[in-house]
């Protein structure tokens, strides 16, 4: 073992770090089942991460004691619904430090969000205007784009990445121009864990005079997130990859390009005034919430990021950090074991192949152990063609993994090897 994985380990079995996990745990209870007769080690994460009791129970508290539509009534319930809900809106404010509240839109999560930006801001593109995206965008940041270059004709353009899943930059760089109105990437990646440099790639697509759309649905669980700092446009996440639950997601977007900005929804809420003749709307950012939205989800998903915030992000990207270096380590001496995703700056994500198994084959042998993992292409299919494999096995840490969980996937990895070796 070399000194980095030595420290690594070390750092992640701590007696201290060890003991605040173990506490951490108690606040999960999915944690405590089994599976297959096995204690669930969960390493599913980047898919959706488990709850802690505290979201649980605020969700459940809302429908018990707070139940009533919001921003109509003026009835008790419906106003503390209301403040509630507002509250939440702030805390998610606060937690990406956006200047105004107005900037924070709620969404049905990710997928959502970028589609709102794409039927919305995607109405002022015209033909040959160019969008720019990578080619380690998950699904929900391609497809949309495909669907607004064919109602506007405008051409989508991919930056690549090299061997390692990182961003070429010189690439990246080459491909902006004058046509370049939109520019569309992921903070984290969920199917490599590389990280962006988003900072200078919105400086460098500010420069050619476009504006940029961040997928966070990865990073914001990993990483503190700063948008005035980052100076994006657009920043993107769900709110059930943050401990939250599903359901609920936040748009946000600079005040001035909101407003600029047509509505993508009609129906209620979004509204001032309603005649047959003409419709007048709302103030930001309920231009965008037509409809009842999810109010338990959005109190809850406050409820999450209270819970991460007492945690506090720094403490636990560090000890994510610890796993995945370990696990790296670990993984990187298996005979037969190609990892998938090799950059610099990473986290939480250990995209891996097995010599002669199937990934899906390695997952229902892991199941069998109680490990959860992903198999298949994490919706990121070009990722996938980029590296020549159908498929990868992923592994994801929360704040709640430990170093014998690593251990139990290593474990469960040889074991594969040998069944189907
Ligand atoms: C999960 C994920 C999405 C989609 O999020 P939804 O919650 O399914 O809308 C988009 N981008 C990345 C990078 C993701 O990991």
């Amino acid at each position: 073992m070399n000194d980095r994985i030595i420290e690594s380990t070390a750092r992640a079995s701590a007696p201290e770090t060890k003991r605040a996990v173990a506490r951490l745990r108690q606040d999960f209870p999915i944690l405590h089942r089994t599976v297959h007769g096995k204690p669930l080690v969960y390493l599913d994460n980047a898919a959706t991460s488990q709850k802690p009791q505290c979201v649980i129970e605020c969700e459940a508290r809302y429908y018990a004691q707070l139940n009533a539509n919001i921003h109509r009534g003026v009835h008790s319930l419906s106003q503390q619904a209301t403040e509630a809900y507002e509250a939440a809106r702030d805390t998610v404010r606060r937690f990406i430090h956006t200047e105004r509240r107005e900037e924070i839109v709620f969404v049905r999560g990710t997928t959502e969000a970028i589609n709102l930006v794409a039927t919305s801001y995607g109405q002022g593109l015209r033909p040959g205007d160019e969008i720019l995206i990578t080619e380690m965008e998950h699904h929900s940041n391609i497809v949309p784009w495909q669907l607004l270059c064919e109602r506007s004709g405008a051409v989508l353009r991919v930056a690549p990445i090299d061997d390692a899943g990182e961003l070429r930059l010189d690439a990246f760089e080459r491909l902006l121009g004058p046509a370049t109105r939109l520019v569309a990437l992921t903070h984290l990646s969920n199917a490599l864990g590389t990280i962006n440099p988003v900072k200078r790639l919105v400086a460098l697509a500010h420069a050619a005079g476009a504006v940029v759309l961040v997928d966070g649905a990865q990073a914001v669980a990993h990483l503190p997130v700063d948008v005035q700092e980052l100076d994006c446009d657009f920043y993107a996440f769900s709110g059930h990859k943050l401990y939250g639950p599903t359901g609920i997601g936040v748009l946000y977007g600079k005040a001035a390009l909101l407003d600029a900005m047509p509505p993508w929804q009609g129906g209620g809420d979004m509204i001032r005034e309603v005649t047959f003749a003409r419709t007048s709307y709302n103030d930001l950012p309920y231009k965008f919430e037509a409809g009842t939205p999810h109010i338990a989800g959005g109190i809850a998903l406050g409820a999450a990021i209270d819970y991460v915030g007492m945690v506090g992000l720094p403490a636990i990207a560090a000890h994510e950090h610890a796993l995945l270096a370990y696990a790296t380590e670990q993984a990187a001496g298996m005979a037969g074991l190609r990892l998938i995703g090799t950059a610099r700056d990473k986290a939480s994500i250990l995209s891996f192949t097995v010599e002669g198994v199937h990934p899906h084959d390695v997952g229902t042998i892991l199941d069998d152990e109680g490990v959860a993992v992903r198999t298949g292409h994490h919706c990121a299919m070009p990722v996938m063609a980029h590296f020549g494999v159908p498929a990868t096995v992923r592994a994801s840490f929360a704040l709640y993994n430990t170093v014998e969980e690593v251990d139990v996937l290593l474990r469960a990895i040889r074991r594969a090897q040998e069944v189907f070796g």
